[in-house]
């Protein structure tokens, strides 16, 4: 039946969306690797003075592949519009 597999495609893809969506970013993947170091990260990942690129770029030379676009829609988590990584209190 045809039907039967559209029906099953859809309902693929409507896992793979809800996945997607509790899916921690990169960045997150990354800090919890470096669980001792994790804060001090954060702050220099988080800095708006550091490009997104520079900081992609030394995470990558360190064996992490990640993009400066994964870098930028973690930093703006902060304004509740990036990913869906836990936003720290400020100390
Ligand atoms: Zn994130």
């Amino acid at each position: 039946m045809e039907d039967a597999g559209l029906l099953s495609a859809f309902k693929a893809l409507a896992e793979n969306t809800v996945n997607y969506r509790h899916q921690m970013c990169k960045v997150y993947q990354f800090l919890t690797q470096h669980p001792d170091d994790a804060d001090e990260l954060s702050v220099v990942i988080d800095n708006p003075n550091i490009p997104a690129s520079s900081v992609a770029r030394v995470i990558c030379e360190n064996g992490f592949e990640i993009s400066a676009d994964t870098i930028k829609r973690h930093r703006k988590r902060l304004e509740h519009k990036g990913c869906k990584c836990p936003v720290k209190e400020a100390k």
